[in-house]
């Protein structure tokens, strides 16, 4: 890998959907950008739990990042970056050590397994390869030569609830053609009540919808152990032949601990310019960062909001200024979930929409904000395609 460019980029590592939109709005001020990721792809992580229930296939929610962006100052390089050094200002991906002029840091999160033993028989859901792994085993299971299948989600924050409503539908679509297979769906959730949406009136929606939907609810349980036919809780054990880890993720830093200062969750420490504190030219942005010692809310839509923040400093910078004008304060604009097909519930700028208006709002909101044209068709193809033909329960 032979990197030329007539001056030193920016580099961003990470590209999801902060590295991704920062990448974005720095070509726009006409800077020029290498982006470093582990994979060559960017995924469209709201869409996951539907590849993983068979509404969509992995190649709706991922995009080459170089066929989105064209511009010839734009530059990827595939790797994992595992060092920084601050004072030569050079990353290392494998062999190769790569200069920047700014530094951004879009690391990202990974699944938090709370020291619950046997996670590596656990599923997780944070990349395409994880949805299709899940699909396959909830297929496996359920086409089973016994008939039975028990599958447990752990965690009710807005992933788990989705994945688990998808989940219950997937079942049973696959009960009607196979009237003998017998199935249960569970949720599993440290707190006492299952969903603290931070209104009483979604909470009690969804609360509604599981019930309704015949998920087993199981409240005020942490999970201690997951075999690969049981979980063990505090609550009890439940036989579960597919257990999805959906308990909430932890700042993707741990390669830079002895690097950067990082609170002690493992956030980068920035500023509201979202500088990092020890080094001017070094910005951290989306998941993996706290501002002034507050995680920010671990959200696309904010990531999204942070990008233009970073990509303006970075230019005041570039061109010239000394004075950084951006500033981001976190705010959370509004939240939609679906509850399965034809159902959802959120709330946008303090109303309460629930129903299929919710779901509605929900498919229109996101088919919009998947990245490209050519995305944005083949997630409405899949859609409209699985009107007529239902979900595609092949195991790919
Ligand atoms: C299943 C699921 C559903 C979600 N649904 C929603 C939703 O409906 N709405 C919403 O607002 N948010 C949602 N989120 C949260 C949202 O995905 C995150 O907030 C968002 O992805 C954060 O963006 P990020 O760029 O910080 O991290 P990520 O998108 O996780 O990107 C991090 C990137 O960094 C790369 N990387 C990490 N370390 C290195 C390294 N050392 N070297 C090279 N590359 C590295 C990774 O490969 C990845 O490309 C969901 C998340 C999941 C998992």
């Amino acid at each position: 890998m032979i990197l030329v460019m007539k001056k030193d980029p920016v580099v961003i590592i990470g590209g999801g959907f902060a590295g991704v939109y920062t990448a974005k709005e720095l070509l726009k001020r006409n800077l020029p950008v290498l982006l470093i990721s582990k994979t060559n792809h960017f995924t469209f992580t709201p869409l996951l739990h539907e590849v993983a229930t068979g509404s969509l296939i992995s190649h709706d929610v991922i995009f080459e990042y170089e066929s989105f962006f064209k511009e010839k100052h734009f530059q990827f390089a595939r790797g994992l970056v595992e060092n920084i050094d601050l004072k030569k200002r050079t990353v290392s991906v494998e062999a190769e050590k790569i200069a920047y002029s700014q530094l951004v840091l879009a690391l990202g999160a990974t699944t938090n397994h709370w020291n619950i033993k046997g996670t590596d028989k656990a599923f997780t859901l944070k990349n395409v390869e994880d949805a299709v792994k899940l699909k396959k085993a909830i297929l496996e299971t359920a086409q089973n030569i016994d008939q039975h299948a028990s599958v447990t989600v752990v965690g009710a924050g807005p992933t788990g609830l989705e994945l688990v409503f998808d989940i219950q539908l997937m079942l049973e679509s696959l009960k009607k053609r196979n009237e003998n297979l017998h199935f249960t769906v569970r949720l599993i959730d440290s707190r006492k009540a299952v969903c603290s949406m931070g209104s009483k009136s979604v909470d009690g929606y969804i609360a509604r919808a599981l019930k309704k939907a015949g998920i087993e609810v199981v409240c005020g349980a942490y999970a201690q152990e997951i075999t690969s036919d049981k979980i063990i809780t505090t609550e009890g054990e439940f036989a579960s032949d597919v257990t999805v880890l959906c308990a909430g993720v932890r700042p993707n830093t741990d390669v830079f601990k002895k690097i950067l200062k990082l609170d002690d969750r493992g956030h980068i420490i920035v500023n509201s310019h979202l500088q990092v504190l020890d080094d001017p030219s070094v910005f951290a942005i989306g998941d993996a960062i706290s501002i002034d010692g507050e995680p920010v809310p671990k959200l696309a839509q904010i990531a999204v909001r942070e990008a233009p923040v970073v990509a303006a400093n970075i230019a005041r910078i570039h061109y010239g200024s000394r004075e950084l004008t951006r500033t981001y304060t976190p705010k959370v604009l509004g939240t939609l979930f679906s509850l399965g097909f034809g159902d959802g519930v959120g709330q946008i700028q303090g109303r309460v929409v629930k129903g299929v208006l919710a779901w509605y709002l929900w498919r229109t909101v996101y088919l919009f904000k998947t990245p490209g044209l050519g995305n944005k068709l083949r997630v409405a193809f899949s859609w409209t395609l699985g009107l007529f033909q239902g979900r595609n329960l092949t195991e790919l």
